[in-house]
């Protein structure tokens, strides 16, 4: 394993949807570093991939705020922690290192080891949609992928982009200047993706810098993982053969518990049980919180996974500051949490 990629940090969080995402605040007001991993190219989780634009209207003292608006407000909150973010990348295994520590690793072999493991993982990792094309398995990982981990990868390539969300309207106009051409391709002249997305994409489109194909993808056509050419259809009619480099596909994601699984942690019906004084899972250093745990009564709602970091981090405290005592501290009150959040002169 090459050293230059073992990252030692307090703690990690498996997931950056809203509950990771809060349990950074907590942890940090509790002088503990974060590193999150999430397999989406974003944070937000559920609320930023599955409804982005729909209204929430039982997060305490916000009467109204969507999705996405949600997942900014929480992005403003932990700024004042500079948590490290690791998007695109699926946590894949969980080992316990000689020193007692606990070493994650992901699928684009970042290691991580670190004093305490949260799993925020919700209702498991998004993983991709695959497209009902025969054969794709054979492209995939060579010259057909489901996201974007390196734009470098794409420079000067012939890209099609499939699909009419906001995954893929985004990587096209973030790959236009780079690629050597864009093509997006979806099957109606309707998007789902962000107003705004649409219409930089038709701006490029007029411009004559991208192009833009109504059409369904039926084949693709290549030798050795390398796709050469796509087959299109509008119906049963074919429409042609567009040459392609590489297709990038946004069919829309699915959940799965996937990897955590087999992290040797004790599972009931795919969830992990935990201890209510402190959502720990029957492992210790290992905290389960948010839609992944199951306790007597539990509700699968944001605010209780707000309410479970902040005891999560009160007892991370204990194991990572062991020399130091817990107080319990208001942030209304004290100069010390004020300190922490960058806002001692405002509150004075
Ligand atoms: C349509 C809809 C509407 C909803 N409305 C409300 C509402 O009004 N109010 C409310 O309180 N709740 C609502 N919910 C539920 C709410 O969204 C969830 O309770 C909340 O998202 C749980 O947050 P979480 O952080 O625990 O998990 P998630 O939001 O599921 O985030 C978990 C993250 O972990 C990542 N992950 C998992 N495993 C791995 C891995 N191995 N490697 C890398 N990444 C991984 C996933 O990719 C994901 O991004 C709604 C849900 C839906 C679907």
């Amino acid at each position: 394993m090459p050293d230059t990629n073992l990252i030692t940090t307090d703690a990690v969080i498996v997931g950056a949807g809203p509950v990771g995402l809060f349990s950074v605040f907590e942890l940090g007001l509790n002088d503990i570093k974060c590193h999150l991993i999430d397999i989406l190219d974003r944070p937000g989780g559920q609320c930023a991939e599955l409804y982005p634009e729909k209204p929430i209207y039982d997060i305490p003292a916000v009467p109204v705020c969507t999705g996405s608006e949600l997942t900014e407000r929480l992005l403003e909150q932990i700024k004042p922690f500079n948590p490290h973010f690791h998007f695109s990348q699926m946590a894949e295994s969980l080992q316990k290192t000689p020193e007692g520590l606990w070493r994650l690793t992901t699928d684009a072999g970042t290691v991580i080891d670190s004093k305490i493991v949260v799993l925020a993982c919700g209702g498991g990792s998004f993983v991709p949609k695959r497209p009902p094309i025969k054969g794709i398995e054979a492209y995939e990982g060579k010259s057909v992928f489901y996201s974007v981990r390196k734009m470098d990868k794409f420079r000067d390539k012939n890209i099609v982009i499939a699909g009419g969300g906001d995954s893929a309207l985004d990587w096209t106009i973030n790959l236009q200047p780079i690629a050597k051409r864009v093509t997006l391709l979806h099957r109606r002249d309707e998007f789902r993706a962000a107003p705004d997305s649409v219409l930089k994409m038709r701006a490029l489109v007029a411009e004559g810098k991208m192009d833009l194909k109504i059409a369904n993808l039926t084949a693709l056509n290549g030798a050795d993982g390398q796709i050469e050419t796509l087959t299109i259809q509008e119906e049963n009619k074919l429409l042609g053969h567009l040459p392609c480099d590489n297709l990038l596909a946004f069919y829309g994601l699915t959940m799965k518990l996937g990897p955590v699984a087999n992290f040797g942690i004790n599972l009931h019906e795919n969830l992990i049980p935990v201890n209510t004084a402190d959502f720990e899972s029957s492992t210790p250093g290992i905290f389960a919180i948010g839609d992944i745990n199951s306790y007597a009564g539990k509700m699968k709602l944001i605010l209780s996974g707000f309410h479970e970091a902040a005891l999560m981090a009160k007892k991370a405290f204990a194991i990572i500051h062991p020399d130091r005592r817990y107080r319990f501290q208001y942030t209304t009150s004290s100069s010390d949490l004020q300190g922490k959040l960058g806002v001692a002169d405002a509150a004075a």
